[in-house]
């Protein structure tokens, strides 16, 4: 062998090995170059939106003091756009701060470092521009990258205008608290400071239950005693923590906490202060059973540009569960499913970990006057997404084997909770429960009710069974077989959701129904449609001359409840008495004869 040969053998595999190492290298480093320039478009994305988001002028400089945003405000001072370099601002202002003459590079030099830690408030500034002259107040603010400042952000507070104003345009009238303007404005520095940073905050909006019914029973004075009570117990949480508040309307508080690891924390967190109120509420005002809902959104899970509107979507969603519920927005990567958010594994592990609670949805009946049937309601009290309605999670359920262990899981709670209600000496509650096709098909549905009837020592008249017509009609004969065991049983049957379905009256002629359910689809803008009253008329009339009793649902105000009792509607649900909560709510409702005296003014119009 030549030891040449060798020798060049062995310098083109170094060859080869560095050109490989250059390669790689080169890859790498245009793949980060790539990944940081998406990474500052996107930043530079939602620094617009969040200045946006404040009404002031304002103009945010890159590192190398190119404008990454102008709004059109800062016009009237400085003229810039986005892109320019520092030297084509023209003409580029000039500021006085006490006297001393400083130039726009003066100024974000000598400010950038400081206004990294907190937002700089500089009054008394005069700004010269070729044209004018103006007294302002300037706010300084900078966001910090890897190594060195990445933004500075300036905003330009007019003496004349804001300074005079600033109170009212920043406060509440009521409580002195910052108000929605200033959660806007902070809202967007605080989105702009945590850009560059992969910290996450929290918007929470949370609200006081029916302010409106509790203004109309203890008057507007006392009311507003309600919301400083509030105002004042938040205030010295947030004087201790870093939580900021602001009132931002009547009876709703917004709360920024700042620094959220995971979702299940800011829930923790939330719900302790929920508690805390209506605990405070209580023990001022005992008479009244005061509750609050929430609603949360993160950044940037949600995005900026909706983040304080998602906060109130799932305020709104929480008011639609109930009383005192919480919600968490869906994130803007989930809202894409957010119509069907969970997983089955997820049902799965929710079942073992016992997340799934009944609520309690109040029935009253119109002949004895008072509450005298619950309906059981699903509920999935999820760890980090808050309580989630049946809606969301039944379909996927139905789906699969685990409705029957959901079925089982129900039935077994409703009835222990009948058994409960009997040792505390509570008056005789009727629960129905309702019931799926899959639970029907997959178990022998009586045999498990009797079972539990029997060691819980409980009636069967105590129960009901909720079903929807196309349970029934997917097999006649076999559900006819179990309508008449649970007949036998004494366990009355109720017709869900009547009318929404194709096959409702032939279900009245072939099962043994107690007690019909017109859909709530009817029951809604009754009093405003002659038509719908109508319908509902001939449904209640039918349904009396087949011997069956009538429930409406969906009754959400004071003037349908007064036309269904003078259409002799039987039984009546809905929002107006009650929606559905947890069961010390529903204790309370049954306890307090007040809240059952509450609907006696249906009784005196009518009579
Ligand atoms: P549903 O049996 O017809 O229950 C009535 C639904 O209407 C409930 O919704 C209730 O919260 C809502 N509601 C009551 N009053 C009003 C009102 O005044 N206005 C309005 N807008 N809505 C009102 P929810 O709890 O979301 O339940 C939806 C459906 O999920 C139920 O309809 C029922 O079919 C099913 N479901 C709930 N819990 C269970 C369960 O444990 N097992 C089975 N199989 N299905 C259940
Ligand atoms: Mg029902
Ligand atoms: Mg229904």
């Amino acid at each position: 062998m030549n030891p040449k040969n060798g020798f060049f053998a062995d310098y083109s595999i170094l060859i080869v090995i560095v050109a490989i190492a250059c390669l790689i290298f080169y890859y790498l480093y245009r793949h980060y170059k790539l990944q940081s320039k998406l990474q500052l478009k996107k930043e530079e994305h939602i620094l617009n939106i969040s200045s946006n988001l404040a009404d002031h002028p304002m103009i945010i400089f890159s590192d190398t003091y190119r404008v990454i945003f102008a709004n059109h405000q800062i016009q009237k001072f400085i003229k810039a756009k986005q892109g320019d370099a520092l030297e084509e601002i023209l003409p580029l202002p000039l500021f006085f701060i006490e006297k001393e003459e400083k130039s726009l590079v003066d100024l974000l030099d000598f400010y950038k470092e400081k206004a990294v830690d907190e937002i700089l408030r500089i009054s008394n500034v005069t700004l010269k521009n070729q044209k004018e002259e103006y007294r302002i107040s300037l706010r300084i603010s900078a966001a910090e990258g890897k190594k060195h400042v990445k933004y500075i952000g300036i905003t330009i507070l007019e003496t004349t205008e804001h300074l005079e104003h600033s109170k009212p345009y920043y406060q509440n009238s009521t409580t002195g608290l910052p108000n929605h303007n200033k959660a806007m404005e902070d809202i967007g520095f605080m989105a702009y400071r945590y850009t560059a940073s992969n910290k996450r905050f929290a918007v929470a909006v949370i609200s006081v239950d029916n302010f409106l019914e509790i203004i109309s029973i203890v008057g507007y004075r006392e009311s507003l005693q309600v919301v400083s009570l509030i105002a004042r117990y938040l205030q010295a949480v947030s004087a201790k923590s870093h939580l900021k508040l602001y009132h931002v309307t009547s009876n709703n508080f917004l709360l920024i906490l700042p620094n959220i690891h995971t979702i299940q924390e800011c829930n923790i967190l939330v719900e302790k202060y929920k508690t805390d109120c209506e605990a405070l509420l209580h023990s001022n005002n005992a008479q009244l059973h005061y509750t609050i809902s929430s609603g949360i959104s993160i950044y940037p899970d949600n995005g900026i540009e909706n983040l304080v509107n998602s906060a109130y979507k799932a305020l709104l969603l929480a008011k639609k569960q109930g009383l005192g519920y919480t919600m968490v927005a869906a994130s803007d990567e989930q809202s894409g499913e957010a119509k069907a958010p969970v997983k089955f594994s997820e049902i799965k592990r929710a079942l073992e970990q016992e997340e799934f609670s009944l609520y309690y949805q109040p029935i009253y009946d119109t002949q004895k006057e008072q509450i005298t049937v619950a309906e059981a309601l699903i509920r999935w009290m999820h760890p980090t997404k808050g309580i989630i309605p049946p809606g969301l999670f039944l379909p996927l359920v139905e789906k699969t084997g685990f409705m029957k262990h959901l079925g089982e899981f129900v039935a077994k709670k409703a009835i222990e909770q009948l058994a409960i209600w009997k040792k505390l000496g509570f008056r005789e509650i009727q629960v129905s429960i309702n019931l799926s096709l899959r639970e029907f098909e997959t178990m022998d549905y009586p045999l498990v009710l009797d079972t539990l009837l029997h060691d819980n020592r409980i009636n069967a008249s105590q129960l009901k069974v909720e079903v929807t017509e196309n349970i029934a009609m997917t097999n006649k004969e076999y559900s006819a077989k179990q309508f008449a065991k649970l007949k036998k049983l004494g366990i009355a049957i109720s017709l869900d959701d009547f009318g929404t379905g194709y096959s409702s009256f032939s279900m009245l002629e072939s099962f043994p129904i107690d007690t019909l359910k017109i859909d709530k689809s009817f029951v809604e803008n009754m009093s405003k449609s002659k038509k719908r009253r109508a319908i509902v008329s001939a449904m209640i009339t039918m349904s009396h001359a087949l011997g069956t009793k009538v429930t409406a649902e969906g009754i959400e105000d004071k003037q349908t409840a007064v036309i269904l009792k003078h259409l002799g509607c039987d039984y009546m649900q809905g929002y107006y008495f009650g929606k559905p909560m947890a069961v010390f709510e529903f204790q309370e409702l049954i306890r307090s004869d007040e809240q059952v005296s509450n609907f006696d003014d249906i009784i005196a119009i009518e009579s």
